[in-house]
């Protein structure tokens, strides 16, 4: 009998309805060729397997073999690969799309070393909480780092939230089925995601006082910060960090990071 590993995220999806709903949000073709994470007993990727070309899974558990091997008889367009996929080099697999009932424990390291390598269309599984600060408005109590580190990446829209009873063991938290599209809207480096942590270390606070309390990240104190201010427009800096729109923080990022350079 197979024993399910709570540290690993192991809630196997049980309820078909969801396991077709998400391969039909993928749109797969033959041309398409997905990556899952994490096989479980493959209940999804029998269905990937079916509609797609190729079908690369990334899993960690080695105990789920004997699921893997029965599909392997059925379809030979099946790669798994017996790995944690945070160490794996995703650019060494040649995948278009992603579909994935996601370990919630890998949730963020997973979707950003995946929206780094890119990928066409993504249809993944998150906890419900972490979804919402996906695809939250500026302003709302969910809007954060996380939503603006998505959003300038990609399109997150949400496509069902799904009932703990979807799943086996059962989870004590709804989950939800998002959509993912990335994009090239805006140009952003390392220095905007130092920003962004910076920034969102304060988000209830004004721009002016949350940059001069987190000058330490931009390795200045906090009287040379407030020095810097200065050169800045005054009614951003006395916008509550929580209302800054995407366009209005990488303004304000590209700002700071010409106001440093001469430093
Ligand atoms: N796709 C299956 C389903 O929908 O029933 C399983 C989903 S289950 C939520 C997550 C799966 O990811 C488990 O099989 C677990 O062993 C695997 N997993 C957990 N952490 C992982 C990691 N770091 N790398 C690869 N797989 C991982």
């Amino acid at each position: 009998m197979f024993r399910y590993k709570k540290r690993l995220g192991q809630c196997f999806l049980k309820d078909k309805r969801y396991v077709i709903k998400a391969v039909e949000e993928a749109k797969l073709s033959k041309d398409d060729r997905v990556l899952e994470i994490g096989l479980g007993k493959g209940v999804l990727t029998e269905e990937l397997c079916k509609r797609a070309g190729e079908v690369y899974v990334i899993e960690i558990d080695k105990s789920l073999s004997p699921y893997a091997e029965k599909l392997k008889e059925v379809y030979d367009n099946l790669n798994i690969i017996w790995e944690d996929a945070l160490k794996v080099d995703l650019e060494n697999i040649d995948f278009n799309k992603v579909v994935a009932n996601l370990p919630y424990q890998i949730s963020s390291p997973i979707t950003f070393k995946l929206l780094k390598v890119g990928f066409d269309l993504a249809v993944l599984m998150y906890q419900w909480e972490f979804a919402k600060r996906m695809v939250a408005k500026e302003g709302e109590k969910d809007y954060g780092r996380l939503t603006v580190a998505v959003k300038v990446r990609a399109e997150p829209y949400i496509i069902s939230k799904i009932p703990p009873s979807a799943f086996y063991p059962k989870p004590k938290v709804y989950s939800a089925l998002v959509k993912l599209i990335p994009h090239n809207k805006y140009e952003i480096d390392e220095f905007f995601d130092t920003f962004l942590r910076a920034i969102f270390q304060h988000r209830n606070k004004t721009v002016r006082s949350s940059l001069i309390s987190s000058s330490k990240e931009f390795g200045m104190d906090k009287k040379a910060m407030t020095k810097l201010l200065e050169g800045v427009n005054e009614s951003i800096l006395n916008k509550k960090v929580f209302q800054l729109n995407i366009d209005e923080i990488i303004k304000l990022s590209n700002i700071m990071k010409s106001l440093l350079k001469p430093l």
